[in-house]
């Protein structure tokens, strides 16, 4: 994937980037090739869903039926990713391997933006004459940095605010980035975030499956001519001995950052992480991490009779009887909701005992410790999942959790 990573930032044609991404994974030599593509509802998108097609997929993914090859793909409002969606995917392309034989699951990210070119001294970003009038594009992020209420622009706020950042700042800042580019650089960053959420979802995704993922978050650049597409980064996740290490190159999420350059009426945004190859992080102990740094993690005392009795079983090692330690928890979760629900979800996130798509949340609570709502959120999915658990695995939490909760 080099000549993939020499793209990143450039502005290029639809079919320049896909035909990159064509040739890259034929010569990695995988066994079979599977794709899922992520873009905005906008019906503007079409040219890029038919780059990939055209580009990509006719000539490498196996046929669903005669002459029909297709992606998985997710249509929605600002083309956000939806957590599950590259397990369920993985799931349709994956087949039964020879020893040494692995797979590719390539996951395009695209948000969008219109360009107007009408001012030759200025280009602007974020609108363009449709039907013969003026409208937005797109105009799901333009709603959300309008501040508009809807679920979608809550999904989409969700993960602009992630980690403690709210990249929408510097956007609506004109001394940090040029009103003019605004929109712009909302898409690239929109789609660096979403591709973020892919990587996070694949790398709690333990399939079993020799697979080497591929994450592109991408810029279509919606023009009056044919579009172009600017290449934001490039993940790559090598699970074919079954790691889990995300690799990232490419630029970097901070919006006050870029830079853009005009050669051959082409675009070059630059920022100065871009060239340099970064680690992804380990977000379920970054959470636990930022909790004890915040100093917040004291013990926490709970006074309170029932939760006497669970500590009782626990100190004299009765948890671990028939499977008793799965009804002590059922038992002591509601009373960790009531008084203090807080470190007990961001442990049992940290432990990997609930799903990954709390992320933004728990990192949330981590810094803030006082969304209890939303700690109950994570403690009630724990709750039913409680059933579940292995034996051992539940003694395990149990105790961790007694230990984080003192009388
Ligand atoms: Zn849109």
């Amino acid at each position: 994937m080099e000549r993939l990573r020499a793209l990143a930032g450039h502005e290029r044609a639809l079919n320049e980037v896909t035909q990159e991404l064509h040739f890259g994974s034929v010569r990695m030599g995988a066994a079979s090739i599977g794709a899922m593509l992520v873009t905005c509802a906008d019906e503007s998108e079409l040219e890029c869903e038919e780059a990939f097609q055209r580009g990509f997929v006719q000539y490498v993914l196996p046929p669903l039926k005669f002459a029909h090859r297709a992606p998985f793909r997710i249509a929605n409002l600002g083309g956000r990713y939806e957590w599950g969606a590259v397990r369920i995917a993985e799931d349709h392309y994956t087949k039964p391997r020879r020893e040494g034989e692995f797979e590719i699951l390539v996951v395009k990210v695209n948000s969008h933006v219109a360009i107007d070119e009408s001012d030759r001294a200025q280009a602007r970003f974020g609108t363009w004459a449709r039907y013969g009038e003026m409208s937005t594009s797109c105009g799901a992020l333009t709603a959300m940095l309008d501040d508009a209420s809807n679920p979608f622009i809550h999904d989409l706020r969700e993960a602009f605010v992630s980690e403690g950042v709210d990249r929408t700042a510097p956007l609506r800042d004109a001394n940090q980035v040029d009103p003019a580019y605004r929109m712009l650089f909302a898409a690239m960053v929109s789609a660096r975030l979403q591709a973020r959420k892919a990587v996070l979802d694949i790398q709690d995704h333990h399939s079993g499956t020799p697979t080497l993922y591929v994450v592109l978050p991408c810029v279509t650049i919606n023009r009056v001519e044919r579009d172009t597409e600017i290449l934001c980064g490039i993940y790559t996740i090598d699970g074919r001995q079954g790691g889990r290490e995300a690799v990232y190159f490419g630029l970097g999420d901070d919006p006050a950052k870029y830079e853009v350059r005009y050669a051959n009426r082409r675009m070059t945004v630059s920022d100065d992480q871009v060239g340099a190859e970064r680690k992804g992080r380990d977000h379920r102990s970054l959470v636990l991490s930022t909790w004890r740094e915040a100093g917040r993690a004291r013990v926490t005392k709970i006074d309170d009779e029932r939760l006497e009795r669970v500590r009782r079983d626990v100190t004299h090692g009765k948890h671990r009887d028939h499977q008793h330690a799965r009804t002590l928890l059922r038992a002591a979760l509601p009373i960790f909701a009531e008084v203090a629900p807080v470190p007990a979800a961001i442990l049992l996130f940290a432990q990997g005992a609930v799903g990954i798509h709390h992320v933004f949340r728990v990192h949330r609570l981590a810094r803030e410790m006082t969304e209890s709502g939303e700690a109950r959120e994570v403690l009630d999915e724990f709750h039913q999942k409680v059933d579940a658990l292995e034996p051992e695995r539940a003694e395990a939490l149990l105790e961790l959790l007694m230990k984080e909760y003192a009388h």
